[in-house]
């Protein structure tokens, strides 16, 4: 067995309940390293890039990563890949928390699910046994309702990734949910929902050992001191609502389904408004010395608070009432919902039914900044009922359904609702945007960092900027396989040879940072090769109409024409050498 893996992984057949290890040679972990990396490369190995999403041929992997159950701060992580459901492309979704420890320790690098149960249905994998369990008395619970009933049959020691009622209903941007955490994006929960598979339970006693353990602890307590320098003062201090603000400073705050960059009510969703009228906590997931989530108070509970549901629920739609937005981001976490296609789709559908594209009588409601319209529009999406069943299919498959040319006004990139960066005001995230794998994404690509620094010109980047995004994308990628938080990007100097020093000390291998820019490119092509079988055009690689040609209104500076785009992504292309 390799240092830090098992060398091996779990495939699950949940048609039949059965589970069986599959070996896994220590030149692919070295290759794709663990989490997004050998997640992409188990659904190739599987052929998952043809099988519908939602179908029980389809395949999701959860993989864990080389450095997780080690001390190193904040990789206690696991990825859920799959095609998605939303966009039919590759999707890559990562969590935290006890989950991904509590699942290696089962024995495995990666828990590979295949099939579709006969009812609803709990995986439980006590120490790399599998059984199936009975999930019929969780219908419709909440992922933190299931996750409290399911530890209390069990036993406290396991640990259980969820979908909610959202995830039940085949809702295509459903959540899987851990410890009030999100695997969030492109609807990996519908995909169990389409298998019958209420909940994974986990626990073990596996534990891998570490090549150099003491290298291991010297390089944990240099990064965890580092982890609190200045360069995550930001999480720390106010978290990433603190983006609001500046967002909206630089006119890149979306607003109103992106038909502007400012929002009038952005100081009333401020962490400094937040915080001024209600109690706030901080917590960190397991293993994180950062402690970026900052949990503010709301009736008897406490929701956490996130930059992309603030700007997603809150500007997106227009509402400014913060209670409203908080509960509205509290609902999604219950339903199992990812708040940026949530409130994207919303605010697509509100500004559909302003234009008068949705029959009156079935949407005269959808109103922006109507906080009452937010909350029910949630609801019906999480249980597919009147409006929502439209709209739990994405903006994209809506807008094909509502017609009126609404295609071009739907905030979505190959499916994908778009987060909370304007394209238009940075442009190098709009690159980052058009070419991102699993479609519109801020967390594979960087690329608004660059935009933010002194090396493009924002409103008006040259095709200098290409090579900015490469680099962004390829960091990504290490740390989304490795797995490291992003947030503590801005701790690395030199990101490649500590990333190789790191992996050197938990599996002795005699990686470099040249071998790890290597590997960084290999799990992007890899990407890129799961999206060619699963049928990717070269037209998919664009913006919606809405951003292109047309400047924004508050900024008549922050324009993007389409040639540019096209000239950007081809450029993008040639140094990618596709
Ligand atoms: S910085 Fe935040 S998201 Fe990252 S590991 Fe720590 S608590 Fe979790």
């Amino acid at each position: 067995m390799p240092f830090g893996y098992h060398g091996r992984y779990l495939r699950i057949d949940v048609s039949r309940g059965t589970g069986e290890f599959i070996p896994l040679e220590e030149a692919v972990l070295r290759k794709f390293l663990g989490g997004s990396g050998l997640g992409v490369h188990l659904l190739l190995e599987n052929g998952a890039a043809v099988a519908d999403p939602l179908s029980a041929e389809s395949t999701i992997v959860f993989a864990f990563s080389p450095l997780v159950g080690s001390s190193l701060t904040t990789s206690a992580k696991f990825a859920v890949v799959s095609r998605s459901p939303l966009t039919e492309r590759i999707n890559d979704s990562l969590a935290s928390s006890g989950f991904a420890i509590a699942g290696k320790s089962c024995g495995c690098d990666a828990i590979v699910i295949a099939g579709r149960a006969p009812e609803l249905s709990v995986v439980v994998i006590d120490d790399g046994l599998v059984r199936m369990e009975s999930a019929e008395d969780h219908r419709g619970a909440t992922c933190r309702d299931t996750e409290s009933g399911l530890r209390a049959h069990l036993g406290a020691s396991f640990r259980i990734a969820s979908i909610g009622p959202a995830g039940e209903n085949l809702v295509r941007y459903a959540t899987v949910s851990h410890d009030g955490r999100h695997a969030g994006r492109g609807g990996s929960g519908a995909i169990l929902g389409a298998k019958n598979i209420k909940a994974i339970a986990v626990r073990g006693a596996q534990r891998v050992k570490w090549a150099h353990p003491g290298e291991v602890t010297e390089l944990s307590r240099d990064l965890s001191k580092r982890s609190l320098g200045p360069a995550t003062a930001k999480y720390r201090e106010l978290g990433t609502a603190t983006n609001l603000v500046t967002f909206n400073r630089f006119g890149a705050l979306p607003t109103r389904n992106f038909q502007s960059g400012t929002f009038e009510g952005a100081a009333e969703l401020s962490p400094e408004q937040l915080a001024a009228t209600r109690a706030k906590t901080r917590e960190s997931c397991v293993t994180c010395t950062i402690g970026c989530e900052h949990i503010y108070s709301l009736g008897k509970t406490g929701v956490r608070v996130e930059y992309e549901s603030l700007f997603a629920l809150g500007s997106l739609c227009g509402v400014s009432d913060a209670d409203a937005v908080l509960r509205a981001s509290q609902r999604c976490d219950e339903l199992g919902l990812d708040t940026i296609s949530t409130g994207g789709t919303i605010a697509f559908a509100m500004e559909c039914a302003e234009r008068g594209w949705l029959d009156s009588g079935n949407a005269a409601w959808l109103k922006f900044g109507s906080a009452d319209a937010l909350l029910r529009a949630i609801d019906l999406i999480g249980a597919r009922k009147g409006i929502g069943d439209l709209l739990a299919e994405g903006s994209r498959r809506a807008a094909q359904a509502i017609g009126h040319g609404s295609i071009s006004i739907a905030p979505q990139v190959k499916g994908l609702e778009i987060p909370g960066y304007e394209p238009r005001a940075l442009q190098t995230m709009a690159l980052g945007f058009a070419v991102g794998a699993r479609g519109a994404d801020h967390n594979r690509s960087g690329a608004y960092e660059v935009d933010f620094s002194n090396k493009v010109d924002r409103r008006n980047v040259t095709l200098d900027a290409v090579r900015h995004a490469i680099e962004t994308e390829d960091k990504a990628a290490i740390m989304d396989s490795l797995i490291m938080c992003k947030f503590l990007r801005g701790v690395f100097t030199d990101f490649y040879a500590e990333s190789a020093d790191m992996l050197r000390s938990v599996t002795g291998w005699d990686v470099t940072a040249d071998e790890m820019r290597e590997t960084a490119r290999r799990i992007v092509s890899a990407k890129r090769q799961f999206n060619l079988l699963a049928g990717w055009m070269p037209e998919e690689d664009t913006l919606p109409d809405r951003f292109l040609n047309t400047a924004l209104p508050n900024d008549p500076a922050a324009s993007l024409s389409r040639e540019r785009l096209d000239a950007l992504v081809a450029e993008y292309h040639r140094q990618r050498g596709w």
